[in-house]
């Protein structure tokens, strides 16, 4: 079984149905939706057809939001503009669309960056592929920047704008970012990812948002922007997961400093056994080709055995000509990546909140281990006595068993946790007898296996795991307490 989980970026190349089941199928974990791209709710479609997918696989599917957040871009134009270098560019700020744009007049939508951009400054456009100079800066509002151009390309509306070094004045959830969490919280998001975040006072917004509607989302952090590594402490304390979002952050800090970074963070995260997400880039070359580079293999295991929890892919999927090659590739990777870690290696989680629910998943997993038990199953209402026992790393396989979808669907983000639905969740051990007669029916356990079974007394309340029990399958497949 592959620990490491897989998040899938959804767009054009790959959001249709059958493309879309052909790519859970093959071990999406999670599919991402990035919000920078259109209008809110154009997404509703993708939610149904995400959700309708689950009665067909047979499992939760999982769906991660990812607000724009305070990122400048170019405005709307039609076509492309190619940038000779040497050319001389004018940046209208504040210009969300201009029918005509050409080589001298490119609008952006940010009507500050003429205020903030000083003579000589340089301004990168597309993840830094394009490099402009600023040659003159008005130093007001909504006004033209005269740049020329360093590094030339080709350009296409709304691209990424960089200006590194530059605290841009912008906050963390602008109107964008609003509407784009009301929509994802209305359409039932299972993660919500918050970009450029700077300090933790960024997610409060969001966390705001998410406790107003009555909700339990977590809160993905995205690292990309250097004042966030200065404050990575309380980001971590802060969030629920974090991504390393190296395709801003490699932009905003050199490039070289990237790798150094991306530890610190899954460092940072596995330390409080929390999640972390490393992306961008992980297979690009496979936007367009159909196997990707020795590099890029190394990368995937490199942040794998390194101790990331999951891996993404972007462009690969929502843009690329080989969608499902790249989930394909990801996944051997992963599993190939997993072959040498064992749980040692492994670090446990150490994680402040719900201290009752810690320990007894601790002693679980220590139970499992003397026990050399070949499962333990873990009931969880919202997901954590789940995510907790995972933070533990048995090297054990983890079946979390659950009557609430919303959880089992949020596990999925979880490294090394199975999912299972169960009915009824009234009486603890009733339940956990009709779960383990569901594992046994599906050949997952069998006669002889010792399973140890982590759960609430007398039933799961959230925060009340309490009871620890070690089983053992008879001969004759009745289950009884083992010694
Ligand atoms: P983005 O985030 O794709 O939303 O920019 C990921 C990154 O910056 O790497
Ligand atoms: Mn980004």
């Amino acid at each position: 079984m592959r620990r490491t989980r897989i998040v899938a970026t959804i767009g054009p190349a790959c959001d249709d149905e059958a493309t879309l089941l052909s790519l859970l199928q093959a071990g999406v974990n999670v599919c991402r939706l990035n919000y920078s791209h259109g209008a809110p709710e154009e997404k509703t479609p993708l939610y149904e057809r995400i959700r309708s997918l689950e009665a067909t696989l047979g499992r939760p599917t999982c769906i991660l939001a990812d607000l724009p957040g305070p990122k400048l871009r170019l405005g709307r134009f039609p076509g492309v503009v190619v940038l000779e270098r040497g050319a001389s560019i004018k940046l209208h700020c504040g210009q969300h669309s201009m029918p005509n744009a050409d080589v001298g007049n490119i609008p952006v939508e940010y009507d500050g960056l003429s205020a903030e951009l000083n003579d000589g400054d340089p301004v990168l456009i597309a993840d830094g592929l394009i490099r402009l100079k600023v040659v003159h800066s008005p130093r007001e509002l909504s006004g033209v920047v005269d740049c020329i151009v360093e590094d030339g390309g080709v350009l296409s509306e709304r691209k990424g704008v960089n200006v590194p070094g530059t605290m841009v004045d912008l906050p963390a959830i602008g109107p964008n970012d609003e509407a784009a969490l009301a929509h994802a919280l209305k359409a039932g998001a299972d993660y919500i990812a918050v970009s450029y975040v700077r300090t933790a006072k960024d997610l409060e917004p969001a966390q705001k948002a998410v406790r107003d509607a009555g909700l339990h989302v977590p809160l993905i952090a995205k690292i990309e922007h250097p004042v966030a590594l200065e404050h990575l402490e309380e980001i971590l304390n802060s969030a629920d997961a974090v991504m390393v979002a190296r395709g801003d952050l490699g932009v905003e800090i050199p490039l070289e400093d990237v790798p150094e970074a991306q530890q610190r963070i899954i460092d940072g995260a596995l330390t409080r056994g929390k999640i972390v997400i490393v992306a961008t880039q992980m297979l690009e070359s496979m936007t367009l080709q159909p196997r990707p580079t020795r590099a890029e293999v190394s990368d995937v295991s490199g942040a794998i055995r390194h101790g990331a929890t999951a891996v993404m892919l972007s462009g690969e999927t929502a843009l690329g000509k080989y969608p499902l090659a790249a989930v394909e590739t990801m996944a051997k990777i992963a599993v190939a990546s997993e072959k040498g870690l064992n749980s040692s290696d492994q670090r446990p989680s150490g994680l402040a909140r719900f201290v009752s629910t810690r320990s007894v998943a601790h002693a679980g997993v220590e139970l499992a281990k003397i026990s050399k038990a070949k499962r333990i199953v873990v009931a969880t209402q919202h997901g954590n006595a789940a995510r907790l026992v995972a933070g533990y790393c048995p090297g054990i396989p983890v079946t979390a068993i659950s009557n609430r979808i919303r959880a089992m669907r949020r596990l999925q983000l979880i490294p090394g946790i199975e999912g299972l639905m169960v009915e009824e969740f009234d009486r603890g051990s009733q339940t956990m007898q009709a779960s383990l007669h569901a594992l046994m029916d599906a050949g997952t356990i069998g006669v002889g296996d010792r399973i140890v079974a982590i759960s609430g007394s007398p039933k799961a309340i959230s925060g009340a795991t309490s009871t620890i029990r070690l089983y053992k399958i008879a001969e004759d497949g009745s289950i009884h307490g083992a010694e």
